[in-house]
């Protein structure tokens, strides 16, 4: 049973969250991370830099499909993380999207202070470091006068569209994303010229032809070349510098530069935790996936250990053995009993799901011999034969994630 001291639960002061567990990093590992957490009775804050969940799966590749997840033959990233969206709902985990963990400490409680780039402060008993490869952060523009025109004149992802109503605007890029908002803005702009370094787009086909049919028709232009400069006389842009394939700079008047070069990862703040890092990757031990700091675990892209292989299926893994190791740390000399979702009435009633089996209560698996290693002790496991009655049900739809206030 899980204890009121156990349950993540929000103060009156809201700048001040108290928890179980902390899990920086919303990717796939961190969602599956969840789960683990969920069946041992902890629950958990999750928190992460993008404004959506999903990790590289979402940022990278969520359209591509993926061939090595066990049991399921093929899904595309986004499939993966609404399925794991699903499959944590019973745990109910709160997010906290948009927000870069910037700072761990350990308070004289022996508890931790998580610190994010919102300044909202969480004081939590563990914390899981599941931040893949690190923040993902725009690709800047890097000439001298940028730096002073971000978010006035210069931006690396549009927030409010209405800034750009009747404006100049350069949109840089050759992606998805470049494409999609030069359609966007096209009727909102008063002239957009989307510069590329090359007439070889990133962007889906169909968005690249519409971007050639614009500029056919002149409601837009294209021009090959790279960004080498910005004219800012009054700190107000004015003109962006291109140098073209013929190597000639042009200057194209405008008021606003929208760079859309995607994104790229850094492990930033996870670095200055004061946790042993190898390679970049923080260390840890490979039973607990504990870090250098008693309490603090991290799991998937962002750890190393011998023989890491930077896969989603080893991230759960280490999840679960995670989760196991969290258990213990909380409630020090007690061992986690090892149960099966299949056979515990525990688990089946933290996830939801019909609490009673037939002829089962709460049963501690005993390591399995040789001859029992894929059932409960006891069980006999019938052969897997699919029947109405235990068909899957349709995939369902996951929800909007609800923000965290
Ligand atoms: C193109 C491509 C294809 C791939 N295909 C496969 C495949 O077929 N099979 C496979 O197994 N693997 C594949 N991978 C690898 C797989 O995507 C990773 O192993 C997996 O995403 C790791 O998950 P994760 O949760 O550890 O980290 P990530 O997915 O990187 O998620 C980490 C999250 O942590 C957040 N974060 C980091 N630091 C902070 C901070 N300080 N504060 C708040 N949030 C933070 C980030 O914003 C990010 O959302 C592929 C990778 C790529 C790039």
């Amino acid at each position: 049973m899980r204890s009121t001291s156990q349950r993540a639960h929000l103060r009156m002061d809201t700048t001040l969250i108290c928890t179980d567990a902390v899990i920086v990093g919303a990717g796939p590992v961190g969602l599956f991370q969840v789960f683990e957490l969920g069946l041992l009775g902890l629950s958990a804050h999750v928190i992460d830099s993008m404004p959506q969940i999903g990790g590289q799966c979402i940022e990278l590749y969520p359209d591509k499909p993926i061939y090595d997840i066990p049991a399921v033959p093929v899904c595309t990233g986004r499939e993966l993380i609404e399925r794991l969206q699903v499959q944590i709902r019973p745990f109910a985990p709160q997010f906290h999207l948009d927000e870069t963990v910037s700072s761990v400490q350990r308070m004289d409680t022996g508890r931790f202070e998580v610190v994010t780039s919102a300044g909202t402060r969480f004081d939590t008993r563990v914390v899981i470091v599941a931040g893949g490869l690190g923040a993902f952060s725009p690709r800047e523009l890097e000439v001298p006068e940028a730096a002073a025109l971000v978010g006035k004149s210069l931006h690396y992802k549009v927030g409010d569209p209405a800034l750009f109503d009747g404006k100049d605007i350069v949109i840089a890029g050759g992606g998805d994303a470049a494409l999609d908002w030069s359609m966007a803005l096209v009727d909102r702009a008063r002239s957009i010229v989307l510069v590329h370094r090359s007439s070889k787009f990133r962007a889906a086909p169909a968005h690249v032809a519409r971007m050639l049919e614009l500029c056919d028709e002149a409601r837009m232009q294209f021009l090959e070349g790279d960004i080498v400069g910005l004219e800012a006389p009054q700190g107000e842009l004015t003109s962006v510098r291109v140098r073209v394939r013929s190597g000639v700079v042009q200057r194209i008047e405008t008021e606003q530069l929208l760079v859309l070069w995607g994104l790229h990862p850094a492990l930033g703040p996870i670095a200055e935790w004061g946790l042993t890092l190898e390679q970049h990757q923080l260390a840890v031990d490979n039973a607990t996936f504990q870090t250098s700091t008693p309490g603090i675990f991290a799991v998937g892209d962002v750890n190393s250990y011998p023989g890491k292989k930077k896969l989603i299926l080893s991230g759960f893994h280490e999840a679960a053995l995670c989760a196991f190791a969290a258990g213990e740390y909380l409630n020090p000399g007690k061992k986690v009993p090892l149960q099966y979702t299949t056979t515990s009435t525990a688990l089946r009633r933290r996830l939801g799901v019909s609490a009673d089996v037939e002829g089962e209560s709460d049963r501690v698996v005993t390591p399995a011999s040789p001859t029992t290693d894929h059932k409960s002790p006891g069980v006999a496991a019938p052969p897997y034969t699919p029947s109405r009655k235990s068909a899957p049900e349709p995939y369902p739809t996951p929800k909007t994630l609800e923000r965290a206030s």
